[in-house]
């Protein structure tokens, strides 16, 4: 019988590749992870959570504004972009420490630097060999900048949290989530945003209700949004960078921000030695076990391309170590369904979704029902602010189940988290009907829309 040196031997320490090893290694199995980077991957480092206190760092801005309708008085509120980065940089090294103590009391063992895939077993890292029964690939992804004149002056969102000096003038070119999250957090933060997105309205693949909405609502608070617009060239000049725009108008800015998709992070990873399958993009192409065309060699999170979203890959990674080691104890192997995964994006203000768009929902029902509010919210009579939420529900005529939620509005991902979870249980109009709102709440709404909107 053939011997290795390890179970499992996971590439990358992302949301994935962490998750992976520590259950793992929980559940006794030999485990090693190989890390080049920082512990924690794109969320814990550049993503989600230095995002996620950037975010809340612009939000103060509204909430001094706001403040004083409602009898508070203060001085002028000074940002300190430095103190902030500084901030964010000792509570992610603090998340990385976690997260090492997390994998060295699960008995993981740690190997610094870049793997490479030897052989259906084997893996190398710094000239040295590991052999083990299954391969777990979790290298994630990184950003993807298209080659525009002058693309030598832009950042990607790897760049943005460390960015010197703070930008006064931000051009973010995108439309997607992180374009509008960050011009959303500088703009609050004080800079002066411009947003270029190519398309006709940002947000693709959301519902457009919401697309539009969003578009009203960052405007409001003061992003220069401009659509079907996109950059020519950019150059550097003595008074920071001009950016030429393909209807031929100037834009000048202190810093670019490319948010322009990811890509899967398969280069030098020595896939086309073993011949493992890849998508055009390079995404590792996997089954139903999430095992690619090597079958020792298993693959999840960002590097295959799905959702890229951290609890997405997080539960990828769970059901293949359920699959390799078993389920935990006294629980019943984990399965992932696709299926009305829940969404937010920390714009201001957030949006948050499950299941099927408006659009959706007509392709696929016979006739459905739109109940939908658009309202001022209480925080906002004395406030001062013009900020409007909206609430959505989507339902199947015929069978009376809500198929969509969909809302844009103060802590929308907080809101519709929960009823994330009747919608899995299947709930029905009729059922949110029945239920008891929390008063006086936004998220109170979604259980008392009586009135169809429209068919
Ligand atoms: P990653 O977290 O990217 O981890 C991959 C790891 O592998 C990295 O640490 C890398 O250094 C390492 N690696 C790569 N190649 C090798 C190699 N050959 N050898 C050794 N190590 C290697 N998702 C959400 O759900 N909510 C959010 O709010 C959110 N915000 C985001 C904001 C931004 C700006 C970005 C960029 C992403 C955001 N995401 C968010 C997406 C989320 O971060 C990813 O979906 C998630 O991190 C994917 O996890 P992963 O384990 O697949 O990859
Ligand atoms: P997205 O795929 O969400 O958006 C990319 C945007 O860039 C789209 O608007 C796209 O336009 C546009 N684009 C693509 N290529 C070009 C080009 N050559 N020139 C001009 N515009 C272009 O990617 P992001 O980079 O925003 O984020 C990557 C992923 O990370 C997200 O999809 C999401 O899964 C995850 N993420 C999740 C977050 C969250 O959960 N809150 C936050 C941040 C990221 P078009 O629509 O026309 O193709």
């Amino acid at each position: 019988m053939t011997t290795f040196d390890f179970d499992l031997f996971v590439v990358g320490g992302g949301s994935a590749g962490v998750r992976a090893a520590r259950m793992a290694g929980q559940r006794g199995a030999r485990v090693a992870l190989a890390e080049a980077g920082a512990m924690g991957g794109t969320c814990v480092n550049v993503g989600c959570i230095p995002k996620k206190l950037y975010s809340y760092a612009a939000g103060y801005a509204n909430s001094f504004k706001e403040a004083q309708g409602y009898g508070w008085s203060a001085g002028e509120p000074v940002f300190d972009w430095e103190r902030l980065k500084a901030q964010r940089a000792r509570e992610i090294g603090r998340l990385n420490g976690v997260y090492t103590e997390l994998l060295v009391k699960a008995g993981v063992q740690l190997i610094s630097g870049w793997a490479v895939l030897v052989d259906a077993h084997t893996v190398a890292v710094g000239g040295r060999h590991y052999t083990a029964r299954a391969i777990l690939v979790a290298t994630g992804g990184q950003p993807s900048v298209p080659q525009i004149p002058g693309a030598e002056h832009v950042i990607s969102s790897d760049a943005i949290f460390d960015l010197t000096p703070f930008p006064r003038r931000l051009l973010v070119v995108g439309g997607g989530y992180i374009a509008c999250e960050f011009a959303s957090i500088f703009q609050g933060m004080g800079a002066q945003v411009t947003q270029l997105y190519r398309g006709r309205q940002v947000l693709r693949g959301f519902d457009d209700e919401v697309r539009d909405f969003i578009a009203v609502q960052m405007r409001e608070h003061g992003v220069d949004l401009r659509l079907q617009a996109d950059v020519a060239a950019i150059s550097r000049q003595a008074q920071g960078l001009q950016v030429q725009l393909l209807d031929g108008s100037m834009v000048e800015a202190d810093a670019v921000l490319y948010a322009t998709g990811r890509v899967p992070k398969v280069l030098g990873l020595g896939l086309e030695v073993l011949g493992l399958e890849q998508r055009r993009d390079g995404a590792i192409v996997v089954n139903e076990h999430y095992q690619t065309s090597v079958p020792s060699i298993y693959a999840v999170g960002d590097v295959t391309a799905r959702l890229q979203l951290t609890p997405v890959a997080l539960a990828e990674a769970m059901v293949v170590v359920d699959q390799l080691f078993g389920p935990a104890p006294g629980q019943a192997p984990r399965s992932l369904s696709y299926e009305l995964i829940p969404t937010a994006v920390f714009t201001h203000p957030n949006i948050a979704t499950v299941g099927w768009t408006e659009a959706q929902a007509r392709e696929r029902c016979e006739r459905v029902r739109i109940y939908r509010v658009d309202f001022k919210p209480l925080r906002h009579t004395l406030s001062g602010s013009r900020e409007r939420t909206l609430m959505k529900l989507v339902v199947d005529d015929a069978s009376d189940r809500v198929v969509g939620l969909h809302m844009v509005g103060a802590d929308a991902g907080d809101i519709v988290q929960g009823f994330a979870v009747a919608m899995k249980a299947g709930a029905t109009k009729a059922v949110f009907d029945s239920t008891i709102g929390i008063h006086p709440t936004a998220a109170e709404e979604f259980v008392t829309m009586r009135d169809i909107s429209r068919f």
